[in-house]
């Protein structure tokens, strides 16, 4: 293996710019050259690849966002762009491939391992939402964020007795209401996976008030329905005055937590020992701690399921 490459893809996620440093010093530590490729499958396709020296991952660790930039590609989810990428590789004499990104991306990435690249991709997403890995590089970060404005939401709320609504990101996946709920005491937490009553909802709003509750705070996934609805459909049911916050993209940004710089880097460094093993065709996942390997080819057909007994905890915890 005398050179490989490595890409971000998607959503950015906190943590990406850590896994491009892993992997572009454990190649390094193992003499292998590396190309960095700006602006995911897009700049694949455009040719935009550059050799990634040691010193240009310097000082990008504790960085949001990520230096290779990212970009959405509809012309390479076609066969014909698969094509045309995988002969850009060639051209530029890659090894081996590394695709850091979410769901889409390992479905990229899958795409060019059947077509004989050898690819290892890397779960980094906010959303939490790939399946066969307990986590991906962002997550932790996103919802320590979502916490910190929680907490500072429950100041207000309790000053003037009203009811929060606070909507966040994930898409389909109900993670980050879920962990993020359960770590700054949601009374209710709102997610996808698991239906929900909002009869019980109110009930519980109207218990908790007559027993001198003086404010509260619901999350909501955006994959359940808009913060805004929610709020609405409770005020008019309770007749309390509620408020509701859009989260939106500062659940994106930040320096990554320590655990998302440390996952960040054990799972760029395995990308790398997974391609000088000779693997490809597969994503590293943390599972109950390990890192291993799963084929990218059960990736793309699982299904993301969310601890859902962390739902029926806060539920418990919030009487
Ligand atoms: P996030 O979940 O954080 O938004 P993502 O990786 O799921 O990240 P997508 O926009 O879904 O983000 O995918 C990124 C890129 O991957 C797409 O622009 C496209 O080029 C490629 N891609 C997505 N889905 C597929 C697919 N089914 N087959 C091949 N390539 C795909």
């Amino acid at each position: 293996m005398k050179r490989i490459a490595v890409l971000t893809s998607g959503g950015d996620a906190p943590g990406m710019n850590a896994a491009v440093r892993a992997v572009t010093r454990t190649a390094h530590f193992h003499g292998v050259e590396v190309y960095g490729i700006s602006y995911g499958y897009a700049g694949l396709l455009e040719r935009r690849l550059l050799p990634l020296a040691l010193g240009s991952v310097g000082d990008i660790l504790q960085r949001g966002g990520t230096i290779l930039q990212t970009a959405r590609s509809d012309a390479f989810r076609t066969p014909e762009g698969q094509r045309r990428a995988a002969e850009v590789l060639r051209e530029f004499e890659i090894d081996g491939l590394v695709v850091v990104g979410g769901d889409g991306s390992l479905r990229g990435a899958h795409d060019l391992a059947r077509l004989g690249v050898r690819v290892i991709g890397i779960p980094a997403t906010i959303d939490n939402d790939i399946p066969l890995t307990d986590v991906a590089i962002g997550f932790d970060t996103a919802i320590n964020t979502v916490i910190e404005a929680v907490d500072k939401i429950r100041d207000t709320a309790s000053s003037h007795e009203r009811i929060f609504v606070v909507e966040v990101m994930g898409r389909r996946a109900g993670d980050i209401a879920l962990w993020a709920g359960l770590a700054a005491g949601a009374e209710a937490i709102l997610i996808p996976e698991e239906p929900f009553d909002l009869d019980e909802i109110v009930a519980h709003l109207l218990r908790t008030e007559s027993r001198g509750k003086r404010h509260s705070i619901l999350l909501v996934a955006e994959g359940v329905m808009s913060g805004a609805d929610l709020a609405h459909e409770i005020a008019r049911r309770t007749g309390f005055e509620t408020r509701h916050t859009v989260l939106g993209h500062v659940q994106r940004g930040g320096s990554p937590t320590a655990y998302d710089r440390v996952l960040a880097s054990r799972l760029g460094a395995r990308a790398v020992h997974a391609l000088l093993e000779g693997e490809g065709g597969v994503m590293v996942a943390v599972r109950r701690g390990e890192c291993v390997l799963v084929p990218l080819d059960e990736v793309v057909r699982g299904t993301h399921v969310p601890d859902l007994s962390l739902a029926r905890l806060a539920r418990m915890l919030s009487i």
